[in-house]
């Protein structure tokens, strides 16, 4: 019962799907709606158990509300993920299945690409409703924007660090060679900084460090190196009690969504004097542009969104070092703020 979870957060709607003509089982969980409703990926993967899948939904579309309020976006958080392996499991009858879901539920509910999802699948899905984002015809891989916005965040966080020349000089370290990871690479290499790369797809790394002149690096290194700044671009839950330790960087700041394995982890980040950006701050990129793309706002205020998330950031390290608040707990009172204006816009409060 999701009300009684430990990840439930009042979400507004969580709605389970069992389609046994097309075997969808899914899981579409909305956090909070605001002007435009609420937004966020479509999450494929083989989950071990129902709870696993709804853990994940919980806190992915919690953590999108975060991302897009502070992206300044008209949307709230929204999630969904459907238990299955895509390799297998994802067929086209399947995934308009989906859309038919999120079709239901009248534009409540905006999708876009995730891990296991792709453009195309989006295409897909988009045969059945409007209520989607990140098609093929629309933009594409949202990768390179997302590299975009982590690479405002790490400005910031160089700036923070005492840095006067931007990424120059520092030496980055980048965990990840994918869409994200691969784009961000060449970023930071053009702006002069020295970038390590690790992939357990060695070729994919040796393919990125052909063409931005980064060192490869392994998997196991790569959260060992010294380094200025750690960039966690694969996967979440790397900033651990077991990762911790080795870790020998300043800052970390990457597009991996979720990369505190506990809220724990974010204080003995702080205790060892290792600065952090949000991933939900630094990860704004792909969203802010998706939602440009759909036309959800006017395409001439994309940049100025995603340059943004420099200010946001490094507003964020301020206020932290200020405080002695952790950068997510400064981060989502932040976002509380903006969502506290929102709600008493919509109901004023009774004088
Ligand atoms: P991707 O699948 O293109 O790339 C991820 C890469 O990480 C792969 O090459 C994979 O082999 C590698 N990897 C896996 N385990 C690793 C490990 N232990 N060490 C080093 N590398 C490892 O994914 P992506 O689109 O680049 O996304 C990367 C992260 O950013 C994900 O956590 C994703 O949720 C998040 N994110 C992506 C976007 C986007 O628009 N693509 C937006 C927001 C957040």
């Amino acid at each position: 019962m999701p009300f009684d979870h430990p990840e439930f957060d009042r979400h507004e709607r969580v709605c389970h799907i069992d389609d046994a003509r097309t075997g969808l089982r899914a899981i579409i969980a909305i956090h909070r709606s605001r002007e435009m409703g609420a937004a966020g990926g479509v999450r494929f993967r083989p989950y071990s158990s129902g709870d696993e899948a709804l853990c994940d939904v919980l806190r992915l579309s919690k953590a999108m509300t975060y991302k897009n309020v502070l992206a300044g976006l008209p949307v709230g958080g929204g999630k969904s993920v459907i238990l299955g392996d895509p390799a297998h499991d994802k067929t086209p009858s399947l995934l308009r299945a989906f859309g038919r879901v999120v079709d239901g539920m009248g534009g409540a509910y905006l999708c876009g690409p995730d891990v296991g999802t792709s453009p195309d699948d989006m295409d897909v899905i988009a045969t059945e409703t409007s209520h989607v984002g990140g098609t093929n015809r629309q933009m594409g891989s949202s990768g390179p924007p997302t590299a975009e916005g982590v690479f405002r965040a790490l400005l910031a966080l160089a700036r923070h660090l005492g840095a006067t020349n931007g990424v120059s000089g520092l030496h980055v370290a980048i965990q990840g060679a994918g869409a994200v990871g691969g784009h961000l690479a060449g970023l930071l290499a053009a702006a002069g900084a020295r970038v390590s790369v690790a992939d357990p797809d060695y070729f994919r790394a040796r393919a990125v460090a052909e063409r931005t002149g980064a060192e490869v690096v392994s998997p196991e290194e790569v959260l060992t190196l010294e380094a200025d700044i750690l960039s966690p671009c694969a996967l979440g839950g790397v900033i651990s009690e077991a990762t911790l330790p080795g870790l020998r960087v300043r800052g970390v700041c990457g597009g991996a969504n979720n990369q505190l394995a506990t809220e724990d982890d974010g204080r003995r980040l702080q205790a060892r004097g290792i600065a952090f950006v949000p991933d939900f701050v630094a990860s704004g990129g792909g969203i802010i542009a998706g939602m440009a793309a759909s036309g959800l706002y006017p395409s001439d205020e994309m940049q100025p969104r995603l340059d943004s998330i420099h200010d946001r950031a490094l507003e964020i390290l301020r206020r932290a070092d200020a405080t002695g608040e952790t950068p997510n707990a400064v981060a989502h009172a932040m976002a509380h703020e903006i969502l506290k204006i929102d709600s008493e816009r919509v109901n004023p409060p009774i004088v």
